[in-house]
């Protein structure tokens, strides 16, 4: 099958009626093969962020809905056993509220092939679980932090746990997770006077400083793209404060558009998600606390894996479902095509 390089994303359920190929892996119609999985180990969170979630928090999943551990390790398994998954992501929600995460993680970590096994977090309560979560098998992770101000973090958190954000990510350095990644969303007018010493922190601790275009995926739906700042933006900010290079090499289908900070060897990524999409190159599966597998974070439809586990689905019943979901993966997210509708879900509850 030949690859198709998309460029932006196009009409949602245009479909190739090409039939699927007789191969394992998590294919789609548009030549992308899926290979690294998301997933979601909770809803719940210990922060609310205010372009996330509303102060009152949301209306958790009930307990009975979530998968248990036993589930999610077979789906796990099955990804990666049976459907080519390589690289693991764990995330929320914030995924340390969830109770045997490092269970989890070890059970990943002991199949074969060995996925790559990583997590997204905002490092509450890392400072004491760090070193756990190495030796359970975690490889890298990535940490959420939009502000070095405590009274700004405090107001955009709603909590006020700066000191614990970054004590988390210190300890992270320490236990040997590589790479420490910080996530950092820009909000204008809130935290948008903070690119240069947020970079200028992270090169001097060795920390890999990710920028997120803020997306429509917020429980409130108050997202506007004349408000989001722009990877352009983004940069243009930086550039006051840093020479940037573009950093030789392929992207892939890393998410974020790199350069080298002065010359390197730091550098800063952008995800610019709303204004240069890289669908074309998406190679993500996400499943959700809830056992509803997902082929993109924008999807209108899920596929639940949770019934049929329960009622006694085999292995090959449930990777087949997995890969009709992913075949029918739309091109792309089509947040700048006429019609967009943010999915149901919020990003906490998708896995962000
Ligand atoms: N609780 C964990 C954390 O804080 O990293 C994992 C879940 S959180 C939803 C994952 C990431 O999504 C965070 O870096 C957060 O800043 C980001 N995020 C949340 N809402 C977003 C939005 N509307 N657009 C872009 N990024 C968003």
């Amino acid at each position: 099958m030949t690859a198709v390089h998309l460029g932006l994303p196009v009409v949602p359920g245009a479909l190739s009626p090409s039939p699927r190929p007789d191969t394992p892996a998590l294919v789609d119609s548009f030549g992308r093969v899926a290979t690294d999985l998301r997933v979601s180990l909770t809803d719940r969170c210990n922060l609310r962020c205010t372009y996330c979630m509303p102060a009152e928090g949301l209306e958790w999943m009930p307990r009975a809905d979530m998968l248990t551990d036993g589930e999610l390790n077979r789906l796990i398994r099955v990804a990666v056993c049976d459907l080519g998954v390589t690289n693991l992501r764990f995330t929320g929600g914030e995924p340390t509220l969830r109770k045997g995460i490092e269970g989890i993680i070890a059970a990943a970590a002991a199949l074969t092939p060995r996925p790559r096994i990583s997590m997204t977090t905002n490092a509450i309560g890392l400072s004491r679980r760090a070193a756990a979560l190495k030796a359970a098998g975690l490889d890298r992770i990535n940490v959420s932090l939009d502000t070095l101000r405590p009274d700004r973090f405090t107001e955009l958190t709603r909590r006020d746990r700066l000191a614990d954000v970054l004590d988390g990510l210190a300890a992270a350095r320490t236990a040997g997770l590589d790479p420490v990644k910080v996530n950092t969303v820009l909000l204008r007018g809130v935290n948008d006077d903070e690119a240069v010493p947020l970079l200028r922190f992270c090169v001097a601790n060795g920390y890999h400083l990710r920028f997120i275009e803020q997306m429509p995926l917020d429980a409130q739906h108050g997202w506007s793209r004349a408000e989001m700042v722009t990877a352009e933006q983004i940069l243009t900010a930086l550039r006051t404060g840093f020479e940037l290079t573009p950093r030789p090499g392929a992207r892939g289908a890393a998410p974020a558009e790199r350069w080298l900070v002065d010359g390197g060897p730091a550098d800063v990524g952008v995800i610019a998600s709303v204004t240069r999409p890289f669908c074309g190159d998406c190679d993500r599966t996400r499943l959700t606390a809830d056992g509803q597998l997902r082929s993109c974070l924008f999807s209108q439809t899920e596929t639940d894996l949770r019934e049929p586990l329960r009622a006694g689905a085999s292995d090959a019943e449930i990777a087949g479902l997995w890969r009709g979901t992913m075949w029918a993966k739309l091109a792309g997210h089509a947040i700048n095509e006429a019609g967009f509708a943010q999915p149901a879900r919020p990003m906490s509850a998708i896995g962000g």
